[in-house]
């Protein structure tokens, strides 16, 4: 974690005022400039703790503010424990810390052994700039608090992150929801970030998610779950990429020119190319489309790529959808709050009445792709090759990048989408 002090900014200094508010201590708007509201709360936070009072945010914060930002602590059993007692004093409950620890029994605490506690109600913060690290760092702490969970890697982005996927459920029903093909809709990874907290956090205690059993569920589905195709694409947009790298400089060289605001603009991989547009539907037709349009080489949006398929992050897309048979897929975009279900002439039966079930729960419209945007995405080469029910969600309203503020009310909007989908799939 870097150092921070008054006049430090950018997305650590997000994360910090974001978990001193969830804690209380009144750090002010998140805005990711390190003032003297921020400096403040940080010494309130250093005095409860008891360290040294200087405001500065160094290895000793830090260490002090991560359970708060992981979730949860690792913990040596003492004479006298029990789960109820440990569930008190952490201000969590019984039920969270036996998810935690499933080989654990709590009528049996081996006084010295090495539990799991988890801390606090949430860990995915829905109110900072929402970057590849950040995102890992909240997979692992669920991956802690939520032992069933499987964690694993479709494959590689341009720059060489690992693509995690989720798998939420045991069921044989498996259905795919992805987010973020587009760089500036990011928010869309936050979106299935925090289904994958609240469903947990449901499941573990029995409960019923947007009128749904969250166990039922668990037991008949499974959910595939890739919350940030672009990670690359991401962390330019969400200023975790620092401009003094060449390959910000690379990315902004392309953008050049193109009209667009650099980064908020940009929607392609890392590399100038338009992920949802390089899927091998149509993909033809959308090249020249687009390059009628005048896009005809690398930039910020809808160059399709020299071929389908050559992307990293669209291959590996490809391959884990094709390795796995998926009843239904799910891909999130932002804006418009549009349900897109078809594509071309392909009859996929049952597919136009699940998007007008989606649209009773979320208020979205389902519509017909448009022309323009209308080949060599996603969900068209799913309904294509698999003739399956494939859906485009275009999530929340507003200009792309949405602010992180509209972020309730997708949620709102959108977990009965998320929920229904691997019910009706
Ligand atoms: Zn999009």
């Amino acid at each position: 974690m870097p150092l921070l002090k008054i006049g430090s900014r950018g997305i650590y200094v997000q994360l910090l005022q974001s978990t001193l508010n969830k804690l209380g201590y009144g750090a002010g708007t998140v805005d990711g400039i390190f003032g003297t509201r921020t400096e403040n709360a940080v010494k309130r936070f250093q005095r409860s703790v008891g360290i040294t009072v200087d405001g500065v945010v160094g290895k000793n914060t830090w260490n002090a503010l991560m359970p708060y930002i992981d979730g949860y602590i690792n913990y040596t059993v003492k004479s006298g424990d029990t789960f109820w007692k440990l569930a008190q004093t952490f201000g969590t409950s019984v039920n969270a810390i036996i998810a935690a620890n499933p080989n654990v029994d709590p009528n049996n605490l081996q006084v010295g052994s090495e539990i799991i506690i988890p801390i606090g109600n949430a860990v995915v913060p829905t109110d900072i700039s929402y970057s590849y690290d950040i995102m890992m760092s909240n997979i692992n702490s669920l991956k802690r608090r939520y032992p069933f969970l499987k964690v694993s890697t479709i494959g590689k982005s341009v720059s060489g992150k690992d693509i995690p996927v989720v798998v939420i459920g045991s069921g044989s029903k498996k259905v795919c929801y992805n987010a973020s093909h587009h760089a500036n809709e990011w928010i869309t990874s936050v979106l299935l970030m925090k289904f994958i907290e609240n469903f947990c956090r449901s499941y573990i205690d029995d409960g019923i998610l947007a009128g749904q059993s969250t166990r039922k569920l668990f037991e008949n589905s499974s959910i595939h779950i890739v919350p940030m195709v672009n990670p690359d694409g991401v962390d330019l947009v969400t200023g975790a990429l620092s401009p003094d790298s060449q390959e910000y400089r690379n990315a902004e060289n392309l953008s050049r020119g193109s009209g667009l605001p650099f980064p908020s603009g940009w929607k392609a991989n890392i590399r100038g190319v338009d992920l949802n547009l390089n899927y091998p539907a149509e993909w033809d037709e959308a090249r020249r489309i687009k390059f009628e349009q005048g896009f005809t080489k690398p930039g910020p949006r809808d160059y399709v790529g020299p071929s389908p398929f050559s992307e990293p992050e669209s291959r590996a897309m490809g391959e884990y959808t094709r390795n796995n048979d998926f009843a239904l897929t799910l891909a999130y975009h932002t804006q418009g709050e549009i349900i897109f279900w078809k594509f071309l002439n392909y009859n996929v039966p049952g597919a136009y009445d699940i998007a007008l079930r989606f649209s009773e729960v979320s208020g979205y419209s389902p519509e017909i792709t448009p022309i323009n945007s209308g080949y060599a995405g996603y969900k068209d080469w799913f309904i294509q090759d698999f003739g399956k029910p494939g859906y485009t969600i275009e999530a929340g309203r507003g200009s792309n990048p949405l602010p992180i503020s509209q972020f309730p009310e997708i949620y709102k909007d959108n977990i009965g989408i998320l929920m229904l989908g691997a019910v009706l799939a």
